[in-house]
């Protein structure tokens, strides 16, 4: 039967927002030679202005590492961005129908289909199809190579990612945005939230989301 699973997020690098901050207000104060102004509590004031004043450079000093299960196509809506690094799970090199990934192929829980619906049911239906053809060639002996020909978007994709923080801000804008597509806005929505969470000011000012831009 096939896998069908939620997506999730997780930060790999250890994060201190408040380090965080303090580590590019010195970066910044450099350009000034305002080292001296520091105290306990300048960098969140620092940062804002920089925001403020589009001197986003500055904030290219820290980067950050996640790792991402989402589909196949949200992984192909984020490699576009090319200030990023990955590190993503090779459907060249996986052969799911291996004991290792439990003799099945895992897919992402779409994110723009009602559970039970006529639409959901189809979309179901197909998955099943398709697991049962990966596993009928790989029993013939075909290749992870020839066998991933068959996976569609839905597919399951572990992404390692990692951008400093003006990409980060740059992606989140583009793809938390409604013309994004449902998938890569769940994942990156999720991200922002946690973001917000850990680090201050830096991403306060991204919406969040359609309506509410403090649900985070
Ligand atoms: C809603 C939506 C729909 C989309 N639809 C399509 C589509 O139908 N077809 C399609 O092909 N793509 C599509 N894309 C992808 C889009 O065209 C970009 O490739 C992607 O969003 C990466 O954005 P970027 O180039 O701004 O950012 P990044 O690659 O993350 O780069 C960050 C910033 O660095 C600068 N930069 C990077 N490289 C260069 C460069 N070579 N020259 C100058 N400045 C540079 C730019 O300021 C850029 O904004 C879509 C994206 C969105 C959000």
């Amino acid at each position: 039967m096939v896998k069908i699973i939620e997506p999730k997020v997780e930060i790999i690098t250890p994060i201190d927002g408040d380090y965080i901050l303090k580590h590019l207000e010195l970066c910044a104060r450099n350009c000034y030679k305002s080292e001296d102004k520091i105290t306990t509590d300048s960098a969140k004031n620092m940062i804002k202005k920089l925001l403020e004043l589009g001197h986003e450079a500055m904030i290219e000093h820290f980067s950050i590492t996640v790792k991402l299960t989402t589909d196949v196509g949200a992984y192909k809506d984020l490699t576009r961005h090319r200030m990023a690094s990955f590190a993503i799970e090779s459907t060249r090199f996986c052969n799911y129908s291996k004991g290792k990934y439990g003799n099945e192929l895992t897919f992402m829980r779409p994110s723009n289909m009602e559970k039970g619906s006529d639409i959901y049911n189809i979309w179901y239906k197909t998955m099943e199809m398709i697991e049962k053809s990966y596993m009928e060639m790989a029993a013939i002996g075909a290749k992870a190579d020839q066998l991933r020909m068959l996976l569609p978007h839905s597919t399951k994709a572990d992404v390692i990612m990692t951008a400093n923080i003006r990409e980060w801000r740059h992606i989140f804008k583009l793809r938390c945005a409604p013309a994004a597509h449902p998938s890569v806005q769940e994942i990156m929505l999720m991200l922002l939230k946690e973001f917000r969470k850990k680090i201050p000011v830096l991403f306060d000012d991204i919406p969040y989301g359609k309506t509410d831009n403090k649900a985070a």
